[in-house]
């Protein structure tokens, strides 16, 4: 017998993920939010609580296109569903700003974002993309779990470190719909989980002119039974849970300490480790 491959599956066995992840709040939001809805996908919102309800309008390509930001009292019934996370709490350049004042831009967001929901913001992307050392080392004592950069890998990657969490690409892309073939095509062996991540602003629809083609991208990617649609957070705790298991020695007894279920692909067969139990594989 061969080294056994234990190779994680996203819940309920699934072997591909797809997230998107959408920044600064803007108004093109609410259109963008109900084409999620219509196609049954989740997304994470990064919020800059601090420029809620700013007008401010862009010329590009020609074209004037408002970059308004959604007034605080829209925002719940908005993203309802969706994730909300942080964006700083007013987009300040973090890896620029000096300690302290980075601090109190992540700080002061998250207790806004909080007073919505009710819960602990744990997720981020980082202003301009930027960070350095000191950044990461101030979220890790901040309660950020996770962070977005602005790097894309054409990849579908699960990050190593949360905290730079670099997207597969931006939704202009060329190669959108070239990966999402890539993404949905059946797999002879399975070699780990993939993720589709999926980032930009919704004001580049307009700028662009191409709703059309994220509608596009929507209806293929979604209604597929083997694809797990979910908000950023979600993936980040399920991923950072199976990163939990407790191995024996033999590697026929796992324990998961965790509060979820975790489903493993052992050569050949899905294995579901039960939240808080301990599992024998070879039962
Ligand atoms: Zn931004």
């Amino acid at each position: 017998m061969g080294l056994r491959r234990d190779m994680l599956q996203f819940p309920g066995g699934r072997q591909r993920a797809l997230t998107f992840s959408y920044d600064d709040a803007v108004t093109q939001d609410v259109r963008f939010v109900d084409m999620l809805n219509r196609f049954q996908l989740k997304g994470t919102f990064n919020i800059n609580t601090g420029l809620l309800g700013q007008h401010s309008l862009h010329e590009k390509n020609g074209k004037a296109v408002t970059h308004d930001k959604l007034l605080p009292s829209q925002v719940p019934q908005v993203y309802q569903g969706h994730e909300l996370a942080l964006h700083g709490l007013t987009h300040l350049d973090l890896a620029l700003a000096g300690q302290a004042a980075a601090a109190y831009e992540i700080a002061a967001d998250r207790r806004n974002l909080e007073e919505i929901t009710k819960a602990p913001v744990r997720g981020m992307a980082y202003p301009f993309g930027t960070y350095n050392d000191g950044l990461l080392a101030l979220l890790r004592c901040s309660g950020v779990e996770y962070s977005r950069t602005i790097e894309s890998t054409g990849s579908f990657k699960l990050p190593r470190d949360f905290l730079l969490w670099h997207p597969t690409c931006h939704h202009g892309d060329e190669r959108l719909f070239a990966l999402a073939e890539a993404f949905l095509e059946p797999v002879q062996r399975y070699d780990g989980p993939l993720l589709f991540y999926v980032w930009g602003h919704t004001y580049e629809f307009d700028e662009r002119g191409d709703w059309a083609r994220m509608e596009q991208f929507m209806q293929k990617m979604s209604g597929h039974e083997e694809v797990w649609y979910a908000a950023n957070i979600e993936i980040c705790d399920y991923v950072n849970a199976a990163r939990q298991l407790r191995y024996s020695a033999s590697g026929q007894y796992i324990y998961n300490p965790t509060a979820q279920d975790i489903w493993l692909w052992l050569d050949g067969r899905t294995v579901v480790l039960k939240a808080g139990e301990t599992t024998d594989v070879n039962e």
